[in-house]
């Protein structure tokens, strides 16, 4: 397939992009890191070298008060200039563009110091911030021009204005934030003065020949958010002001409801960009954003008129080659973002920095190099789950000769069942893509084999286990019963449950059969990846306006009452622990699985004691209570232990026998743990 539109040439504010893909904004942790910058040169320039067409870089504060949290990368002063220089070098090197972000984080910056237009604490944040006075926002509209002026000294193509997601722009166009009885709110006409007066300001200071994107929040998500007519009229006075391209922002941070996460269909919200675009009010060019991950995506985007251009950042962390490999022809060897979020944003939420779950280099390119082996060797890699995949391409591109065994009749391990969950069918492109990974790099695949002493000595040189887990069954009297299945059974077979169930254990596993189980659409075939959700189903279950905004309604940040769907079935999630349930869950992730499962009457039960299962169902002690739940069926997701029954039979091997993934340790296991280690192996082997 071609992608026409996707690969056309733009011309924006006198510079030539090469094709229509934006790399979106992403704050890596790099910013704020002794010798960061380097590290973001060569992060950026593998990204150019890829083909994107204009990169905007992570949110850079224009002042100290708008850093997202204290010490972070802030642009103000002539001597912050020069390791910006490192950055765009590398780009235009490599053929690129880049603008850089400007962030003010207003009352969202994790500091005692934030500001706002009025002193309301956000949801999401400890800080209450202090109101700015008239002077101080005058002053910060000035630090915003004056940031601008120092990206373009530092070589940037041209600077995106953050005006969404919630920040300080949003808080001061929201009647919900913005308080103040001065010239800069109020009316709608003094709320939207600061968004403006930065875009008029910056326009003066760069001149014409300097890209400027506007990223503007065309649907808030949140209560007493923007009307659509005031995003209609903030997108025409941006444009009067001289704003470049207006990008698309789409919920703020403290809206509760996913845009980017996994459970949210590909491209769900293009559709507001378009209604924007069939206003006909501006006529430059217009990004759109959210869940773009193919190239087919974007092009078929691009090709109904939805937008001018597409935005996407973490399948650029994926990929860096993205946009190249769709030009040629190879779309298949995409390595496709999942939306797991696990590597990128739940590492920057706390402190570390970015990667990335199914491309673990990312973030990591002047570190780990894929360096020719000096002697080629011969190995055997047992088990194609997550970190065998990894480790046997990874080794077979540094010219070792590879064998990789796999028991089953296909790659993936545990990712096969994992893809069934909902939500989770894209699991499947990481195996589409591993699988083209293995035959481009001329691993010797050999399904069905299960590895045996016999078969890898004096055969092979190293041998390395990734044969991952089995899951763990607990001693509980009855546990033989008929009812008991575990969750491999559950999603590997096709088992029909009853109309009441119950699960033993509540980690990262337990939520995802919840999640099948009492699907109200049907759930996907055990061997099927799940089917996406229709957006119709998604918008009712979380209460988007998908019907009126943009096309007559009067509602306020595009919110909607939300209807939550019949489950399939009754189902109870049970613990041992008293801990706070989901714990286990990812950072930025772990709210959606519970508001999920609390739409679809999911009971969780902690301090729970396991005493016995029988034809009455499972027998419990409830925080010292008796309690019976009278279930046609227990599921167990007890946890896993590591598969390691090979080990003992390859001592022959000596310090040649390497161990990953779910075999080198299952407590804490997942896909981002079981890759790198594949990965980080299969560099030095
Ligand atoms: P496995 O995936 O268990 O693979 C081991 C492979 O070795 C298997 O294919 C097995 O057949 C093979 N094997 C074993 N013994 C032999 C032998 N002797 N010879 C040949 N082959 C052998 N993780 C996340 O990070 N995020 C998620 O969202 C997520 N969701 C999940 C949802 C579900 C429902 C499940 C079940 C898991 C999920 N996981 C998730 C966990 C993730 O899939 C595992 O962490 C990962 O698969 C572990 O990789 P591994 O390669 O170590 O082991
Ligand atoms: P887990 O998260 O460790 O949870 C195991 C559950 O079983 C816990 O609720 C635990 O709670 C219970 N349990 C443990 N031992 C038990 C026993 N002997 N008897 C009864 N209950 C017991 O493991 P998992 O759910 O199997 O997940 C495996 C890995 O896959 C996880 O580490 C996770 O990272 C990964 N994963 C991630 C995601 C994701 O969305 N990020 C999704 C799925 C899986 P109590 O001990 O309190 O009873
Ligand atoms: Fe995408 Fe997950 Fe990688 Fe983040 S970690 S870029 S969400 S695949």
């Amino acid at each position: 397939m071609s992608y026409p539109k996707l690969l056309s040439p733009l011309t924006v504010s006198g510079v030539t992009l090469r094709n229509r893909v934006l790399m979106g904004s992403m704050h890596l942790g790099l910013e704020e890191a002794r010798g960061g910058f380097s590290e973001l040169a060569g992060f950026y320039a593998a990204r150019a070298r890829g083909g994107v067409g204009l990169i905007v870089t992570g949110g850079i504060a224009p002042n100290w008060s708008g850093q997202v949290k204290p010490f972070a990368a802030t642009l103000s002063r002539k001597s912050q200039v020069s390791r910006h220089r490192e950055v765009t070098d590398a780009v235009h090197a490599e053929g690129g563009h880049i603008c850089m972000q400007i962030l003010h984080a207003g009352r969202y910056a994790y500091s005692p110091i934030a500001v706002a237009p009025s002193r309301i604490r956000s949801p999401i944040s400890p800080f209450s911030p202090w109101a700015l006075s008239e002077s101080a926002v005058r002053a910060t509209v000035d630090d915003f021009v004056r940031c601008a002026g120092l990206a373009q000294t530092a070589g940037y193509d041209g600077v995106e204005v953050m005006g969404s997601e919630g920040y300080l722009i949003n808080q001061f166009l929201a009647a919900h934030t913005n308080k103040r009885t001065d010239s800069w709110g109020g009316t709608w006409e003094k709320r939207k003065r600061f968004a403006v007066e930065i875009v008029r300001g910056i326009r003066k200071e760069v001149g014409e020949r300097f890209i400027l994107v506007y990223r503007l929040s065309m649907l808030d998500l949140v209560p007493d958010g923007s009307t659509w007519e005031e995003v209609l009229d903030l997108a025409q006075e941006i444009q009067g002001a001289g704003a470049s391209i207006l990008n698309t922002g789409i919920g703020w941070h403290e809206a509760r409801i996913p845009t980017i996460a996994t459970v949210v269909p590909r491209a769900a919200f293009t559709w507001v960009t378009a209604r924007l675009r069939a206003s006909g009010v501006v006529n430059i060019p217009l990004c759109t954003s959210n869940r773009i991950n193919t190239p087919e995506v974007g092009e078929a985007v691009l090709a109904r008129g939805d937008a001018d251009l597409v935005s996407l950042a973490r399948p650029l962390l994926a990929d860096p080659d993205f946009v190249r490999k769709a030009a040629e022809g190879r779309a298949t060897e995409i390595n496709t973002c999942i939306a797991c979020n696990q590597a990128c944003l739940d590492l920057v939420f706390q402190n570390q920095h970015a990667s990335c779950l199914v491309n673990p280099e990312a973030g990591r390119e002047t570190k780990l190099l894929r360096v020719k082996a000096v002697s080629p060797r011969r190995i055997a890699v047992v088990g194609a789950g997550p970190a065998g995949l990894s480790a046997a391409c990874w080794a077979a591109e540094r010219g070792h000769r590879v064998t990789l065994f796999e028991a089953s009749d296909r790659i993936g391990g545990q990712f096969n069942l994992a893809k069934r969950i909902p939500g989770k069918g894209e699991f499947a492109e990481t195996l589409r893509y591993f699988e083209n990974r293995l035959h481009a790099a001329g691993v010797v695949l050999r399904l069905e084999t299960r590895a045996t002493p016999e078969l890898l000595v004096g055969q092979f040189d190293a041998v390395v286990l990734a044969t991952g887990v089995s899951p763990r069954m607990p001693r509980i009297p009855g546990i033989t019963h008929p009812k008991v299945l575990s969750y491999v059974d559950v999603l590997a077979r096709p088992v029909e449950l009853g109309e009441r169930v119950v699960l033993i254990g509540a980690g990262g596993i337990a939520y995802d059969v919840a999640e099948l189980l009492t699907e109200p659409h049907g759930a996907a075939p055990p061997g099927m990846p799940a089917p996406e959700v229709a957006l119709e189903d998604f918008f009712s279950e979380w209460g988007v306006d998908h019907a009126g905004w943009g096309k007559g309604s009067t509602t306020r940040g595009g919110l909607a009452t939300a209807t939550a769907p019949k489950p399939a079935r009754k189902l109870w999630m049970l613990q041992r622990s008293s801990a706070r349930n989901s714990q286990r869950l990812g950072k930025t992730t772990g709210w959606i699985h519970r508001a999920a499962l609390r739409h679809r009457d999911v009971e969780l039960v902690s301090d729970v004691v396991y005493e016995k299962i029988d034809d009455e169902g499972l027998h419990t002690r409830v925080k010292g209570v008796q309690q019976l739940f009278p279930v046609d069926h227990i599921v167990i997701c007890a946890g896993q232990d590591s598969r390691t029954e090979l080990v003992g039979g390859l001592g022959a091997f000596g310090d040649q026998l390497f161990r990953i993934g779910g075999a080198e340790r299952a407590a804490e296991l997942d896909a981002r743990r079981a890759i790198a280690q594949g990965a980080e192996l299969g560099a030095r082997l």
